[in-house]
């Protein structure tokens, strides 16, 4: 664990209506579990998985509580969603991430076969959706 307390946090936990469940409702959802990772005092990025219309995993980055370098956001939340939808196999689920995904996450969503991520900020340090879309021709 870092040995200093997270500094305090100057966003806000947001409330999206659930009538309109479109990507803004989704991303909201990613947005809220990355504060529980500045909370945490880890790196604060969050992830939801859609399928079918409805939430079916919910994470953050817990890289330094469980001393685990694959515990990103994304990672868990796809170990989530293949327990709830029962398939290793997610045709169909989009990934919602807070920021984009690195190569280990950018490869798990082609490996579960994601059908759509959707990021709200390019990281250009370490952001690689791009690579896995130009592998992907050579995937399938
Ligand atoms: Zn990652």
């Amino acid at each position: 664990m870092k040995s200093e307390p997270p500094p305090p946090c100057p966003f806000e936990k947001l409330h999206p209506s659930e009538l309109n469940r479109d990507a803004g409702y989704y991303m909201s959802h990613a947005f809220n579990e990355s504060l529980k990772a500045w909370k945490a005092n880890e790196v604060p990025i969050g992830a939801v998985i859609e399928f079918n219309g409805a939430i079916v995993a919910r994470a953050y980055n817990q890289v330094e509580s469980l001393n685990d370098p694959t515990a990103h956001a994304e990672i868990l939340a796809i170990t989530q969603a293949t327990e709830i939808v029962g398939d290793w196999r997610l045709n169909g689920a989009t990934l919602y991430v807070t920021k984009e995904p690195c190569p280990m996450c950018s490869g798990a969503s082609i490996m579960a076969r994601i059908s759509k991520v959707v990021y709200a900020v390019p990281d250009p340090k370490m952001g690689c959706m791009a690579v896995p879309r130009r592998c992907r021709s050579y995937l399938a």
